[in-house]
């Protein structure tokens, strides 16, 4: 059973050599007598920013949301799988299943299938449940839908908006009526974002010399909506050009995530004087959401309406690749593994 384990508690950017791919002589296919586990056979697994979180070791002083990874043993997120035997009633050999919890190796033993479901559209790309139809896509919809109380004809502004969940915010956007900038950091992705998602505007970061007036001139009027995925130097550039009453939904700050000490936020006085709501949000509080969440996304996918771009590394050995080279902003699209595509 080929896996990749971390080597240690990770401080600063997570490199490739902080994880490490082993292989263990005995895999078990089998479920003991009595026992409801579920033995899964890994097919596709999601590379997530929030993996870097519980890559360093928290403590009560410095609480994290998701539990800590453990030095020397597996990586575990999301993932695609098929089950191979089953003690649950639930599950049945065969079966296809995505969630959380799952093993970065080839076979995985689920004691507690609490964080499984069940896929009941094999006609959709197997890998989408990483991320169109995973965890991302929820987290796209919520945050839009849920938490940023959109309407038409509103100014939307998303960063990091090629990714997993970004250009999936883009487009919902667009379906609604609003008019939508994205930032992402290649001229790549700023193209992808205007040709292939929709978006009206879009800039790379990276090039521009005063974010404020990179904003300024894709929004002369302001932002009414502000979808959070980077934090840092980008939401001080948005607050100051919010206009009243906008929202803030606060997905994500990748851009801290490395980072021993946060960066602290100069411009949030304006929250008082433009009534601005900031929100975050956790995707895991939402849970109830995703069967209508799902019908929208099969209906226009299926009607060509949206479309989602994914980055594929082939076999566990890239694995460690693939998820540190999110923090260099190396994925184009949802980040993905390929431990067996069937
Ligand atoms: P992406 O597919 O967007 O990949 C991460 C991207 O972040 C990179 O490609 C890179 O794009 C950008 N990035 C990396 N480092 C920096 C930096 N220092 N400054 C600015 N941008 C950076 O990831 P996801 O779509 O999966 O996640 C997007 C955000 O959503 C993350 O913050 C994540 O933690 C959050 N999230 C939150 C959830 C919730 O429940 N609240 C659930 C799921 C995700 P670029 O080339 O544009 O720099």
């Amino acid at each position: 059973n080929k896996k990749v384990v971390l080597r240690g508690y990770v401080t600063g950017s997570p490199k490739e050599s902080d994880m490490e791919v082993v292989t263990s002589s005995t895999v078990r296919l089998t479920v003991p007598e009595g026992s409801t586990a579920v033995i899964l056979k890994n097919l596709y697994l999601s590379c997530d920013p929030y993996m870097r979180l519980r890559m360093t070791k928290h403590d009560e002083k410095n609480p994290n949301f998701v539990p800590d990874l453990v030095p020397g043993e597996v990586i575990t997120g999301y993932g695609v799988s098929k089950v191979v035997d089953s003690g649950h009633p639930d599950y049945k050999p065969g079966n296809l299943v995505w969630g959380s919890g799952i093993g970065w190796e080839e076979y995985s033993v689920i004691t507690n299938p609490q964080g499984l479901l069940k896929i009941n559209h094999p006609e959709v790309p197997l890998s989408y449940y990483t991320g169109l139809l995973g965890t991302p896509g929820l987290t796209a919809y919520v945050g839009f839908y849920e938490v940023s109380s959109p309407k038409k004809g509103e100014y939307v502004f998303v960063s990091a908006a090629s990714g997993a969940v970004g250009q999936l915010v883009g487009q919902f956007a667009k379906l609604l009526g609003c008019y939508v900038v994205g930032s992402a950091g290649s001229d790549e992705k700023v193209n992808l974002l205007k040709s292939k998602f929709g978006f009206d505007n879009a800039f790379n970061y990276k090039k521009e010399q005063d974010l404020n007036a990179a904003l300024k001139r894709c929004f002369p009027e302001g932002i009414d909506i502000y979808f959070e995925n980077v934090g840092g130097a980008m939401l001080d550039a948005v607050l100051l050009n919010m206009r009243a009453h906008g929202r803030i939904a606060v997905c994500g700050m990748i851009s801290q995530y490395n980072l021993q000490k946060h960066e602290g936020v100069h411009n949030l006085m304006l929250t008082i004087q433009k009534r601005i709501r900031i929100e975050g949000f956790a995707v895991l509080d939402y849970g109830s959401s995703y069967g209508k969440f799902e019908q929208m996304v099969l209906r226009d996918l299926k009607e060509g309406k949206i479309t989602y771009v994914e980055d594929v590394a082939e076999g566990l050995e890239n694995g460690p690749a693939a998820l540190v080279g999110l923090f260099a902003g190396r994925n184009v699209g949802k980040q993905l593994v390929v431990v067996a595509r069937e």
